[in-house]
């Protein structure tokens, strides 16, 4: 950390940066410039920017040097880091590709689409059984009963699962079910949340909130790694922008410089950026070639009749597709989507009422 003193800074000003500094366990280095004086501070800058030096009389400036987040930063772990998901590899050229719908609805919907998006080559299940909702009136999602619902889904089709835990009070009751927890945007600094998932030591996926800068991303990661839990996956979900025709901003450039600040993995969700099925395929190939380390899409067999993001669900047969296209745009990069091993379990029952639209 460097502390910049002000213009006409007297000398017992500085010595008394220097005691403050001394008492803090840190060592002061002066330098005296011909218009100013700099202090240069060795030791724990973590612990020394959390002290309000900013207010100690002559002081002008206190500048970090290094980023504020240790565990997070890139520094700390030169190599990608792989984050597993049961047999899931997610970082250093294996990508997940997470796919279902934006809630749990009922089992034989939950089954259909789970059916449909593993024999499409998604390797992660997901389904919000609790839905954080900006309006009180629209569905809340089905709880528990969509927690066994999503669970029975994936063991059906041998797919791990992902589901959004909002409340701390739930992340045990969650974790049970699920084998990844999802911090959704709007908990994204719900820093109570954030240690709970971070002690379950199930792998995390916590995705940017709206108005979240990357460096608060990358702190909000960071209570997550500072209780022993080096299983996260971030998630570029788009930031509030101002452009009505798509329903966030998102933001590419934020994947493309979290892969130089950090060894996490960070994946995109293209479904809740732009809220638009017609760009979403687009959006995800160009995560991908932004150096994504996954893509999460939501899917839904009859988005018109979906009770959350209907709006934004891409259809079973565009999902293929895509599906398709992300293995093409991996492969360009030397990365593979990972493959979840054997085939799809036979005593799945493919006639499942798939909750036809009309
Ligand atoms: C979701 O994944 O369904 C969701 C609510 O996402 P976000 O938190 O990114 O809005
Ligand atoms: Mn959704």
């Amino acid at each position: 950390m460097i502390i910049v003193l002000k213009s006409g800074v007297t000398e017992e000003q500085i010595r008394h940066v220097v005691q403050r500094i001394e008492q803090l366990g840190l060592r002061a280095h002066v330098s005296r410039g011909t218009y100013r004086t700099v202090i240069g501070v060795i030791g724990d800058e973590a612990k020394a920017m959390a002290e309000p030096l900013r207010a100690i009389p002559g002081v002008a400036e206190v500048m970090p040097v290094l980023p504020p987040y240790k565990l997070a930063s890139i520094e700390a772990h030169p190599e990608p880091s792989i984050v597993r998901v049961g047999s899931v590899r997610i970082g250093g050229g294996h990508l997940a590709l997470i796919a279902g719908p934006c809630a749990v609805e009922n089992a034989p919907r939950m089954f259909a689409i789970a059916e449909r998006v593993r024999r499409a080559g998604a390797n992660l299940l997901r389904g919000g059984a609790y839905k954080p909702r900006t309006s009180p009136y629209a569905f809340q999602g089905l709880g528990e009963e969509g927690l066994k619902i999503l669970a029975e889904a994936g063991q059906r089709v041998g797919m791990p699962t992902v589901t959004e835990v909002t409340d701390p009070r739930n992340v045990e009751l969650v974790a049970r079910y699920a084998d990844m927890l999802q911090v959704g945007a709007r908990n994204m600094q719900n820093f109570v949340l954030l240690t709970e998932v971070g002690r379950s030591g199930k792998p995390v996926l916590l995705k940017r909130g709206p108005s979240a800068t990357v460096t608060d991303l990358l702190m909000s990661a960071e209570y997550i790694l500072s209780q022993g839990n080096s299983q996260v996956v971030l998630c570029e979900r788009g930031v509030r922008g101002f452009d009505p025709l798509t329903r966030n901003l998102f933001d590419l450039a934020a994947v493309a410089l979290v892969k130089r600040l950090s060894h996490l993995p960070i994946i995109v969700d293209p479904s809740h950026a732009t809220g638009r099925p017609d760009i979403i395929p687009d959006c995800a190939l160009a995560g991908v070639a932004v150096g994504a380390d996954g893509v999460h899409v939501e899917v839904h067999d009859c988005p018109e009749e979906a009770k959350s993001d209907g709006q934004q669900a891409l259809l079973p047969d565009q999902f293929d597709q895509l599906a398709e296209q992300i293995r093409r745009v991996a492969a360009v990069f030397g990365k593979k989507v990972s493959e979840l091993p054997g085939e799809i379990p036979c005593d799945v029952d493919s006639s499942l009422e798939t909750g036809k639209c009309i």
